[in-house]
């Protein structure tokens, strides 16, 4: 069978008899037992998509499929599906089995999509590279010795390597834009509060957002139409009006564009990117947008922001876990603090446990002006002067990651390095704006490099018909 790249060419293949949805399921099951060494699924659901597959080719028949029908999808196991495991990819919630589904994937069955397994990630999103998963690491098709990218690497790798169209993710400092541009496809992030976190396991819930992997726009689009909007079970979710984005008209303004300086004049941005980049420039410009370098000091403050935040906000959400509701308990506690703390140290991996402590600290009496209040300043700093750059421009335009895909094993040894990845990708959480990673060239060892552009927040509209014209370059 072909490789689809949209829905609109499954939808065509099945109108014309060439396939149905049932024979595309067993295509995609057929490649998560062969790329099983990939690593990327926790979970696979293979009689119930296909009966759920069945269903969706009647409806097709009798006109009555709703908007997604012959999407095959995957969710990162860090969303609720009801009467389906979850569990973050940690130990701690080993054996939780969801009791609702989140409002996007409730929005997702309701239009017919076909769910065909959940994702392997970073223990409770928290990584760069998918190596903090209590189920092991996943392997990037296009080198197997190196990362994906994370923490939603299965999710990434599942749609690189052909075994379902489309996948949710979390992003909430890069995790769907990194391993996208690690991966070679198209990774998104909505506004902040874009679409519901109802049914999304919290990390750090005032940058966590639901995210979109898929290999078009078009379909990046479609997906977000369905799953946007406001949301009774999710006060924090906007209540803007979603518009038909899957029906956008092609971008044809003149586009005022800035591109961060440092991107390519630091030292630390690989120069096939920084190449890439000024190839990206040079076309937009030979095209009429403008295209203009701008400074942005505060750079090197948005990762020491972005760890001070999230990890205060996940040493709060995550104390829930605590062996008395939730999945994993200690068998060798004898009182309550025993079973908290013989619990907790038993089921969280290293990197999960090092922010809960991190976070802990920060949020802690004597320490918490100095840096939970100073990083809430910065973060209101960073936000306002991205903000007023994108008074002057529509949008902004960066590498998505300093390098490529990195061999398993190269950043472990250092915490720092690591998270040097999402140096470009966390403004936007810390922003709240909607940010996208799209595939442009590859380096000398043919690894994919992905460009990012930022926009105004609710902006996703001209942000995706906009992208769509720099793909069809
Ligand atoms: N890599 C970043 C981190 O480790 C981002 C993770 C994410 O977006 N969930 O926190």
């Amino acid at each position: 069978m072909k490789r689809y790249n949209t829905l609109r060419e499954v939808r065509s293949d099945i109108a014309s008899g060439a396939i149905s949805c049932v024979t595309l399921t067993q295509y995609y099951l057929d490649n998560i037992e062969r790329k099983k060494h990939l690593n990327a699924y926790v979970e696979v659901y293979a009689n119930e998509a296909l009966a759920q597959a069945a269903i969706v080719d009647e409806k097709i028949k009798a006109g009555t499929a709703g908007k997604l029908a012959g999407m095959v999808v995957g969710l990162k196991d860090v969303l609720c599906h009801k009467g389906h495991g979850v569990q973050a990819s940690s130990k701690i919630l080993s054996g939780f089995i969801s009791q609702f589904n989140g409002t996007a994937v409730q929005r997702l069955i309701d239009e017919d999509a076909i769910i065909i397994g959940r994702q392997n990630c970073d223990e409770f999103a928290m990584g760069s590279s998918n190596e903090n998963s209590a189920f092991g690491p996943v392997l990037n098709e296009i080198d197997p010795t190196r990362v994906p990218g994370g923490s939603s690497g299965g999710t990434a790798v599942a749609v690189q390597a052909d075994t379902c169209l489309v996948s949710l993710g979390s992003d909430t400092g890069g995790s769907v834009r990194q391993p996208a541009a690690f991966c070679g496809i198209v990774g998104f992030k909505p506004t902040y509060s874009r679409i519901s976190r109802y049914g999304l396991l919290a990390y750090a819930s005032s940058f966590d957002s639901i995210g979109i992997i898929a290999r078009s726009i078009e379909d990046t689009a479609l997906v977000l139409e369905v799953i946007a909007g406001s949301d009774d079970n999710d006060s924090t979710v906007s209540t803007t009006v979603v518009p038909e984005y899957s029906k956008s008209t092609p971008y044809t303004k003149k586009a005022s564009v800035c591109y961060l300086k440092e991107a390519l004049e630091s030292p630390g941005v690989a120069d096939d990117i920084k190449e890439v980049m000024r190839k990206q420039i040079a076309s937009l410009q030979a095209k009429g947008h403008t295209v203009e370098p701008v400074a942005f000091p505060l750079l090197d403050y948005i990762l020491p922001t972005y760890y001070i935040l999230t990890t205060a906000e996940a040493s709060s959400n995550l104390s829930r876990y605590d062996g008395v509701k939730y999945g994993y308990r200690s068998s060798n506690a004898t009182d309550l603090l025993s079973l908290y703390t013989k619990t907790r140290s038993e089921g969280f991996g290293k990197e999960v446990k090092k922010r809960i402590m991190l976070g802990t600290f920060v949020l802690s009496a004597g320490f918490y002006d100095a840096y939970y209040t100073k990083a809430q300043k910065i973060r209101r700093l960073i936000k306002e002067t991205t903000e007023g750059l994108l008074q002057q421009y529509d949008f902004v335009l960066t590498p998505t990651t300093t390098t490529t895909a990195f061999k398993i094993g190269d950043h472990s040894g250092d915490p720092i390095s690591m998270y040097l990845a999402d140096i470009f990708t966390v403004q936007a959480n810390i922003c709240g704006i909607p940010a996208i990673s799209f595939p442009k060239g590859t380096d000398a060892n043919g690894l994919p490099i992905g460009l990012q552009l930022m926009t105004r927040a609710f902006e996703e509209e001209s942000l995706l018909t906009f992208t769509q014209s720099l793909l069809d370059d």
